[in-house]
């Protein structure tokens, strides 16, 4: 679906405000918009407000609301409307606003809005990844006797939260349970229950460009997440029985083997190209694609994300990959500008907005 409202009128860059929630990347997305010479919109939570008017230089105007579901209110809309709005989606949206509020937001958003849909589905997400042709981690049916470690997923972007690490069908049954009856989870079908792969993890930054008609590979990252990371720091005669979790607390920089690039790039245009024929009209700007490198290099991919990650937040000056392509400070946020720039040129709006 393209986008089609008639009270989006844009002849030059300046008449767009480029609105995010005030979360996530927002620093990154809003000092990116600037630099290409956009107005800005934060939309905030009140109790967050302080901190984001001390970055006054990045932001020109705040919508304030008293939490993130008010962003889907009529004065809210209105006022997105008013000043010209394109909204840039990023980890925390859905997960925050809600998936109906996105969905039914008579705002321009800046990429395939449908793809939010398929993110909502673990399930839908992996079937995407291993319809491209990308190597993915064996998964079970809840019940189903598993081999080895695995992972358990609850749905949304959580961060990791609330995951579990099991060895068998009745450990994964009992925390499930515990887990349905505290109400984390509505549904048992909806946790992903993934072989666990030993390796070491690379989270890939891709651009897809309709406008150049190009993927890029803009940067990559490893996640530092507690406790997981924090376990090897015990010594070994540590007598301490914790179980592993992956809450993600930041991001590290990461360069990869040159050699393995392509297998990542060719991940990265199987990716794109299997959006166009499945959630047309394909994927529009960043998505990532998440990964564990194992000792036989094979590079397996346990989950994607459709838009900005947070882990692009390292580069905001650009990553050693950017600079390949663009040989100026290129962070994802500036790189999401500079898309919307060249579409206004060239007449092209439509090609990056749903
Ligand atoms: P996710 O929410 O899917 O991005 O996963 C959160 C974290 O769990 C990741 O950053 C990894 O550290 C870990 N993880 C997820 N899936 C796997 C897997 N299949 N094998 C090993 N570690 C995983």
């Amino acid at each position: 679906m393209r986008f089609d409202n008639k009270e989006f009128k844009v002849d030059s860059v300046s008449d767009i405000s480029i609105a995010t929630l005030c979360t996530h990347t927002s620093l990154q997305i809003f000092h990116g918009a600037k630099n290409e010479g956009f107005k800005t919109v934060g939309i905030v939570e009140s109790k967050r407000k302080w901190f984001y008017e001390s970055f006054s230089n990045l932001i020109d105007e705040f919508i304030v609301l008293n939490n993130w579901r008010e962003l889907c209110r009529y004065e809210v809309i209105s006022k997105l409307r008013e000043l010209n709005s394109l909204l840039i989606p990023h980890g925390s949206f859905v997960e925050y606003v809600g998936l109906d509020c996105v969905m039914g937001l008579p705002i321009p958003m800046f990429g395939l809005r449908e793809l939010l849909v398929v993110e909502s589905n673990q399930h839908r997400k992996m079937d995407l990844l291993s319809k491209a042709g990308i190597t993915i981690p064996k998964s079970y049916k809840i019940g189903e006797r598993i081999e080895g470690t695995v992972i358990v997923k609850l749905p949304g972007a959580k961060g990791g939260k609330g995951y579990f690490i099991a060895n068998n069908t009745s450990q994964i049954l009992s925390n499930v349970n515990e887990l349905m009856r505290k109400g984390y989870i509505k549904d048992v079908d909806d946790v992903l229950i993934q072989e666990y792969v030993v390796g070491v993890p690379a989270y890939f930054h891709f651009f897809h460009s309709p406008v150049l008609n190009r993927t890029e590979l803009l940067g990559m990252d490893i996640r530092y997440e507690s406790n997981v990371d924090g376990l090897r720091r015990l010594p070994p005669s540590a007598s301490i029985d914790v179980n592993p979790t992956f809450n993600v607390v930041g991001n590290l920089p990461l360069v990869l083997r040159e050699s393995m690039l392509l297998t990542v790039m060719k991940y990265g245009i199987n990716f794109v190209n299997i959006t166009k024929s499945e959630v047309p009209p394909g994927i529009v700007g960043p998505f990532c694609l998440e990964s564990i490198i194992n000792d036989a290099g094979d590079v397996v991919v346990f989950e994607f994300s459709g838009r900005i990650v947070a882990g692009t937040n390292i580069y905001i000056h650009g990553s050693p990959y950017s600079w390949l392509y663009w040989n100026e400070p290129m962070s994802m946020g500036r790189r999401i500008a500079r898309e919307i720039k060249m579409a206004v040129d060239l007449g092209k709006l439509n090609y990056v907005i749903t």
